[in-house]
């Protein structure tokens, strides 16, 4: 059956009313064996949360082509079979909701087409690994933009169809790997560099000044390619939404990001909104080598039809995010104060978490599947976040390999070995991988880290290893005097309503909840988080009753305020730091240009 290995399956996208945000979908394959089944993913690469795309299909139906219609129905909720003989030609057409945009979604409107082919492609069981050519429908004045290769004649040559272009994937894996935009309003900006054509691409970025962003990107993409040895591709795409959050998922040969308008308006060099859009763009082109090609082996292949728990997670994402901000430092964009300002914001975010002190990296890695805030409830209790930790332990990672190495190797070395031992081979990488290429660096076993720091939840030796490279920690009580019930509250219609509340807190102590409306303090009615403030300030730590409304019964507490125990922290150079440690910090934390 050489022949019909190689013939590729046809899916075809469209729409007809672009503001119902429905796609209509269509699919055409030979049925390699009697009742074919379809399945649809329940989570994408990426973000490991259940997300059950098949929610969003409607109206599904098969047919012979050109024929009859054919039975279809479910046998799972993401799975369809069609009643049919083995070499019967099956289409197979359903329509899939997308009114929702961020990165990881697909959208529809009349100003453009974006979807993940992960949310709404159903995959045929058994004929994966075929090709697939996709046509896009479309009105003839709008662009495409992916990273899958046009099949289509070159111009100039008569088109089949007043409208539609057609992309050829490797499989299914590859195309619903490959985001894809159409749109009349691209904006695209493109560049060489290091053997590859760049291109910056934007949706709905008018009143943007897009151009700013090419040099740093270049600077970017030229350090991290320094960095590997080189770029393993030819083509790359960072596909940019300007909407209203902060996200980006990574792919093969692309991206794609979700960029916030009000933080990128206006927008100059040192302004958070420049330094965001900076450090998640170096974030994602990191993720071409960490995670798209260095793959943990429970990744392939991917299962989309069942959670897949690693716990590598921590080192996909956390030596991710250590590159992305180190990128900005090392392509001189970044000051060595503006990175220290970073690294010490991260620091105390995780000094904050209460989950710290029982939540190991390995395990939040692992349970990432279970932190959906409608299924873990006190999440801000019990949670890390591997972004966090991971970032933060891949920092103090690097400078033991470089403390144990007097400087001679880094964390880098590590990454250069994870390329040639799994990405460029492209074998799996164990859950063991990275401990055992770090100790391979280092030469010599780094168990006692991995197992205190990693798997355990020792306290970070922080002081230990920054003082190493000559930085020194300066904790600052943040609000010492001040009044403190450890609750997250937040005005709701008028209302001020308890988001959550802190474990071990006076609020907790007090019995207060999530979702308890706070009506009054000692005697004032409280209008406002400041409000409520401005009342403690005035109470002092004396015992206060405070007046809840909660299922719509009012029920009257007391509670003791405390200190406010935040703090900020500080990172700088030390004064004293011998000469050892001075070249230590420079080798850390200078600038590569
Ligand atoms: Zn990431």
């Amino acid at each position: 059956m050489a022949e019909s290995k190689r013939e590729a399956l046809r899916y075809r996208i469209g729409w007809t009313r672009p503001n119902d945000h429905l796609f209509d979908i269509r699919i055409e394959f030979t049925a390699g064996r009697r009742n074919p089944e379809l399945s649809l993913p329940v989570w994408r690469p990426g973000r490991y949360l259940r997300q059950n795309y098949a929610a969003n299909v409607r109206q599904w139906r098969a047919r012979i082509a050109g024929g009859p219609a054919l039975p279809m129905d479910k046998t799972e909720p993401s799975r369809w079979r069609v009643q049919a003989a083995r070499g019967d030609r099956i289409v197979v057409e359903y329509r899939f909701y997308a009114g929702v945009l961020d990165a990881g979604s697909s959208f529809l409107d009349e100003s453009e087409a974006y979807f993940n082919g992960s949310n709404l492609f159903m995959m045929v069981a058994l004929q994966r690994q075929r090709p697939i050519d996709m046509e896009i429908v479309h009105p003839a004045v709008w662009k495409v933009e992916t990273q899958l290769e046009s099949t289509d004649e070159p111009p100039g040559a008569v088109r089949r169809r007043a409208r539609g272009t057609t992309w050829r994937a490797r499989d299914f894996d590859h195309l619903i790997d490959s985001p894809t935009i159409a749109s009349p309003s691209l904006i695209t900006h493109a560049f060489e560099e290091s053997g590859a054509t760049i291109r910056l691409v934007f949706q709905s970025a008018e009143g943007i000044d897009t151009e700013q962003y090419v040099e740093p990107v270049r600077r970017m993409v030229r350090f991290q390619a320094a960095l590997f040895g080189g770029l393993p591709l030819r083509d790359y795409r960072f596909l940019y939404h300007v909407g209203d959050r902060w996200h980006g998922v990574e792919h093969e040969d692309s991206s794609s990001i979700m960029l916030r308008r009000d933080q990128l308006e206006g927008a100059r060099p040192g302004d958070e909104g420049y330094d965001h859009f900076l450090a998640i763009t170096a974030h994602e082109f990191f993720h071409l080598w960490n995670v798209k090609r260095i793959v943990p082996l429970k990744f392939t292949p991917y299962d989309y039809s069942a959670e897949t728990p690693s716990r590598l997670l921590w080192a996909m994402e956390g030596i991710t995010s250590y590159y992305g901000e180190r990128t900005l430092l090392r392509a001189g964009l970044w000051t060595m104060e503006r990175y220290l300002r970073h690294l010490a914001g991260e620091i105390q975010t995780l000094e904050s978490a209460p989950g710290r002190e029982f939540l190991s990296l390995a395990q939040a890695s692992f349970d990432g599947w279970l932190q959906d805030p409608a299924q873990m409830h006190d999440k801000s209790n019990a949670w890390i976040s591997f972004y966090n930790k991971g970032e933060i332990v891949s920092a103090l990672l690097d400078l033991e390999i470089r403390r144990q190495t007097r400087g001679r190797r880094s964390l880098d070395d590590v990454m250069r070995l994870l390329w040639q031992d799994y990405g460029r081979k492209r074998r799996g990488m164990p859950e063991d991988g990275i401990e055992r290429a770090v100790a391979k660096v280092v030469g010599k076993t780094v168990r006692r880290f991995f197992e205190r720091f990693i798997e355990g939840v020792q306290p970070l030796p922080y002081d230990e290893l920054l003082r190493s490279a000559g930085i020194e920690m300066v904790w600052k009580r943040r609000r010492a005097g001040e009044f403190w019930l450890g609750v997250i509250a937040e005005r709701r219609e008028g209302r001020l309503v308890v988001e959550s509340v802190v474990a071990g807190s006076p609020a907790s102590a007090a019995g207060l909840r999530p979702n308890d409306e706070i009506i009054a303090v000692g005697q004032r009615r409280i209008a406002s988080k400041n409000h409520l403030d401005r009342v403690l300030k005035n109470n002092g730590f004396k015992p206060v009753p405070i007046l809840l409304a909660r299922n719509r019964e009012i029920i009257q507490r007391e509670i003791a305020p405390a200190e406010d125990p935040s703090f900020s922290l500080e990172l700088r150079p030390r004064g004293k730091a011998t000469p050892a440690e001075e070249r230590r910090r420079r080798e850390w934390l200078e600038t590569d240009e």
